[in-house]
């Protein structure tokens, strides 16, 4: 909930105004003073039509912590500006002020340092893997040291499909006195750095990558398991807050001990009934286990299968797994790559069974259509998963179009055209790796772009994301009208993958069906008789003065917009650059407008 605080009579009316077009949000009256209490205590996010000074003064004695407070941000009097002034990253604030800003018309201003340096703030690095910053990490120390350009180690024991970090944050050991970024759920690793131990500030980062199996029988006391839960975990040098949940199997889901044990870490609960646990292969089974519960194993085969479905992401889709439920549970498949670890084997008490599994990080491909070339027809969302992968790879051309949103240290493998295989499997084999990659095409990368020929070679090992793009077809309709009001087709010229005896059957089902057709590859330097031949066949099934329009550089600069009929249209002056939109026989032009009318019987009101 975001709660709206104004003074005067101008914040009310755009309090009001914001309230009505976000559901999310409520409006505090009354006098300042009374109302931003309120909403510290009741709201995710506060935005204040109020001074800046003004509402530090009310704020200060509300103060928490930084992960607790809510993000609040002040918004001038002529609504010029959106001031995060609290909570920056873990309040959402600089998010919010965005928001604010595009809904008011006015500008976000943004403070923080490693915002205005375009670098992932520590803060909120890997938050989507699940990362937490241990408690008593020096974030402020070591965000400065990256900033200001000194030599920073990451130290990462899992190939974790992490956001760019710049170039002077370098992979390797640990250093004495050397600022220091850990990723780890052991223990050890962290014990030579300070806060843990050694001179150079550091930031530690626990993967939710464990998941403990328990097994247990009827009335185990609670401090039994507990103390074999810590057992398993300090012998093995894991640290608990990188336990992302316990698992066991069903039967045991209203055992008291076995649940007080696991509520007091707060970790969740899952369980899985004995029939999918008894495919588990496990390397310590039991006979007696199973004729007791239906399953050799509960707390290794438990703790085996809660970790095949665990990444440590958080992100609901961005990191879903692709592998069926039905294929986890198959014993005949082999441990391999994204597989599962059990790193403590069966450990046993007098009622209880402890195990302790890592889930093994995944690569993260994300394939994002960056729209037909202008800026703002590139979606948020990928410019978002551009500034969150490592590694961005692409046409040379494109990838330079978006170099300025590219964070500092991004790896960029850029290659030229006709290398349109090569660029797949590199961005594959770079997210198998275990990286965060962006695989970036024009309009939508799904649409004869990279989509395809990347998810042909990618397998179930990789988490894949798509972005979707404005696509040229939809870009070029935009400038020509409505063309595209009813059914249509998608067709590429180009026959460098495909046999034009192909294109030529699908160009008549089009004229048949009396589809619009939209022309992608339409032309290349002298070659304009594939397109002179598509016309040809569209224009024996419709009218001669069927409209057909087409844009060249949609959306770039030199953009150029025509329309003409079937009869009169010249192909000639049609290249690689443009699309080319073909009407059905009943679109028509209506004010220089090309218009495909819906052809519904609307229905009559009652
Ligand atoms: N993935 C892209 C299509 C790539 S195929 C998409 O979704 O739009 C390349 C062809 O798309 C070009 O030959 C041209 O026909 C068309 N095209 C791409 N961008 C264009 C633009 N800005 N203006 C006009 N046509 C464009």
């Amino acid at each position: 909930m975001i709660g709206l605080i104004a003074a005067t009579a101008a914040g009310r009316r755009t309090a009001e105004r914001l309230c009505g077009a976000w559901p999310d949000t409520r409006r505090y009256e009354g006098p300042a003073a009374a109302a931003l209490p309120r909403a510290f205590a009741e709201c995710d996010a506060i935005v204040c039509f109020l001074a800046v000074g003004a509402t530090v003064r009310l704020l200060a004695p509300l103060l928490g912590g930084k992960r607790s407070d809510p993000g609040v941000v002040c918004v001038d009097e002529a609504l010029r500006y959106a001031v995060p002034v609290l909570g920056a990253h873990a309040g959402g604030a600089n998010e919010l002020a965005r928001r604010v800003a595009l809904a008011l018309g006015g500008e976000p201003v943004i403070t923080t340092a490693s915002d205005a340096a375009g670098c992932v703030a520590l803060d909120e690095f890997g938050a989507d893997l699940g990362f937490v910053p241990e408690p008593g990490s020096d974030l402020a120390p070591v965000g400065a040291a990256i900033l200001s350009g000194e030599r920073v180690t990451l130290t990462a024991d899992a190939a974790w499909p992490l956001p760019p970090l710049p170039p002077n944050v370098v992979s390797g050991q640990p250093e004495p006195g050397v600022p220091a970024i850990i990723v780890s759920d052991r223990t050890g690793l962290s014990d030579c750095v300070s806060p843990f131990g050694s001179s150079g500030p550091a930031v530690v980062y626990r993967p939710r990558s464990l998941v403990v199996g328990i097994g247990a029988s009827r009335g185990v006391p609670a401090a039994e398991v507990s103390a074999l839960i810590h057992e398993a975990l300090t012998d093995a040098g894991l640290s608990p807050c990188s336990v992302r949940l316990a698992a066991t199997v069903d039967l045991k889901a209203d055992e008291a001990g076995l649940l007080a044990a696991v509520r007091a870490r707060d970790w969740p609960l899952t369980v899985f009934p004995a029939a999918e646990l008894a495919v588990v292969p496990v390397p310590n089974p039991s006979e007696t286990v199973r004729a007791a519960v239906g399953t050799p194993s509960v707390a290794e085969a438990a703790a085996l299968l809660a970790a095949r479905g665990a990444d440590g992401g958080d992100a609901p889709g961005a990191l879903g797994h692709t592998t069926a439920p039905a294929e986890l549970s198959n014993p005949d498949s082999p441990g391999g790559p994204g597989e599962p670890e059990l790193v403590v084997a069966k450990r046993v008490s007098a009622h209880a069974t402890v195990a302790v599994a890592r889930a093994r990080p995944r690569g993260r491909l994300a394939i994002v259509g960056i729209g037909p070339g202008a800026r703002d027809l590139m979606t948020p969302r990928a410019a978002a998963e551009l500034r969150r992968a490592s590694v961005v790879v692409g046409l040379d051309q494109y990838v330079d179009q978006v170099a300025d949103l590219l964070r500092p240290g991004t790896t960029v493998l850029a290659t030229g055209l006709g290398h349109e295989r090569e660029r797949a499997a590199t961005a594959v084999s770079e997210a198998a790796a275990g990286r965060a990659v962006a695989l970036i095409g024009s309009g939508d990368a799904g649409v004869y772009a990279m989509g395809s020929p990347a998810l042909e070679l990618a397998d179930e090992t990789i988490d894949v994301v798509s972005v979707p793009g404005v696509t040229a077809s939809l870009a070029a309709a935009a400038l020509l009208g409505a063309p595209l009001g009813h059914d249509h087709a998608l067709i590429s010229l180009s026959d460098l993958h495909t046999p034009w005896e192909a294109i030529e059957r699908r160009i008549t089902a089009v004229a048949r069906a009396d589809l619009v057709a939209c022309f992608y590859n339409p032309a290349s330097g002298e070659r304009s008789w594939p397109l002179r031949k598509a016309l040809s066949i569209l224009a024996a099934c419709r009218p001669p003065e069927t409209p057909v329009g087409w844009v060249r550089d949609a959306s770039r600069p030199g953009e150029a917009v025509s329309a003409t009929t079937l009869a009169a249209f010249d192909p000639s002056g049609v290249d690689m650059r443009t699309l080319v939109i073909v009407g059905s026989s009943r679109s028509a032009m209506v004010a220089g407008r090309m218009v495909t009318p819906r052809e519904y019987r609307w229905a009559a009101p009652s």
